[in-house]
């Protein structure tokens, strides 16, 4: 009990240096940004956001709930329609999102919000208001342009991974722009050492940034190399991991996180299937506290986005399908299809999945 009293004491004082922090940023996201600016639109659902919270905390109050109900502080590692998983110290339990929560859940809450929650007597406590957050990747809603979708919350490094044999140095500069104002910074993960030809030319392309500033770990997550630079360079923080399909994102978070067996190439390559983990959490906390926060969404977050390419526009679909059992998925009707299965269970939004398929057809 004290221990719960102890951790929402610190859980306030941060919420507190949160709301300075997400102020600073809004200010000088509205300098530089026109008013009809997708980011602007993103910030309109963000104000919703937060008067909405003020409005539940209010409602809850007037309520007046029984003197025993207890209200959890947690983490949301899993996220799907109107339902969550919320990590509350040590334990992950199910729940459910409150009405007013669940009907912008695009935009006011994503895997990584800090969250307040309501014990209900026979039923999963109830998410009632999500804290400011102190970064957030959000991308344009596919499904309405006007709108940001919030891929994930409270991110503190991106880290993109590159494949040495075949580097797109480029996307540094892409990711740093889509990172602007975000309040998360940019590491750069070159993976694949063992396959590296031209080390010089990549380090001249990386140079500069280097000298800027930017973390850069040379790995080999098949060999082993860099591991131990990469675990220390996001210890206790809270990580992304973006970059193209096949680069190497599932070896090394499962090198980082040996509990958390993803599927990746070469298990895929292997036996024609993988395993679809639309029920595994998005964000898992690993023994030296670092969070790895992975959905296909954020996989791809910054990564160009071609409109006729249905891979390219579906980053997430495309990701997805790496679970699919046949490698010809239509996505329809096929037997194991991960991506009619994630729509299914609200990992992937059902109405985005029609998109897809409309545009197969
Ligand atoms: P993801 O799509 O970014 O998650 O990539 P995966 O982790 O699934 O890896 C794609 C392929 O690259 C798999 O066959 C991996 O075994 C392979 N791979 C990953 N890391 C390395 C590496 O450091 N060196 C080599 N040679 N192959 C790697
Ligand atoms: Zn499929």
């Amino acid at each position: 009990m004290r221990d719960r009293f102890g951790r929402q004491a610190r859980h306030l004082r941060t919420r507190e240096e949160e709301r300075e922090l997400a102020e600073a940023r809004r200010t000088r996201r509205q300098d530089t940004r026109a008013p009809r600016d997708r980011a602007g639109d993103a910030e309109v659902g963000f104000e919703k956001m937060r008067r909405r919270e003020r409005v539940l905390g209010r409602t809850s109050a007037d309520r007046a709930p029984a003197p025993n109900t207890a209200q959890l502080a947690g983490t949301i590692v899993w996220l799907g329609r109107g339902r969550a998983r919320v990590r509350c110290g040590e334990h992950e339990r199910p729940a459910a999102l409150a009405p007013d929560l669940a009907r912008v859940q695009q935009t006011a809450v994503a895997v990584g919000d800090e969250v307040v929650l309501h014990e209900r007597p026979d039923a999963d406590p109830l998410v009632v208001s999500v804290s400011p957050r102190r970064s957030e990747l959000a991308r344009v809603d596919p499904d309405d342009p006007r709108r940001a979708r919030v891929l994930a919350a409270n991110v503190d490094v991106v880290v993109l991974v590159l494949a040495a044999d075949r580097a797109r140095t480029g996307l540094v500069d892409r990711l740093l722009a889509a990172l602007a104002g975000s309040g998360a910074e940019l590491a750069v993960c070159v993976n694949k050492q063992d396959l590296a030809h031209d080390q010089e030319a990549l380090q001249r392309a990386l140079a500069p940034h280097r000298d800027a500033g930017l973390a850069v770990v040379f790995a080999s997550a098949v060999r082993g190399d860099g591991i131990d630079e990469l675990r220390a360079l996001l210890r206790g923080r809270a990580a992304a991991f973006v970059g193209h399909s096949g680069v190497g994102k599932s070896t090394l978070l499962n090198r980082l996180d040996p509990r958390n067996d993803r599927a990746t190439g070469a298990v895929r390559d292997r036996d024609g299937r993988g395993r679809h983990t639309t029920s595994a959490s998005s964000l898992t906390v690993l023994a030296d506290g670092t969070r790895l926060i992975d959905t296909p969404g954020v996989r791809a977050f910054g990564l160009p986005e071609g409109r006729d390419d249905a891979s390219a526009a579906f980053p997430d679909v495309h990701d997805l399908a790496q679970g699919c059992r046949f490698r010809d998925c239509a996505h329809r009707h096929e037997p194991g299809c991960a991506v009619r299965a994630a729509a299914e269970h609200g990992a992937l939004d059902p109405a985005r999945y029609r998109a897809f398929l409309r545009l197969g057809s």
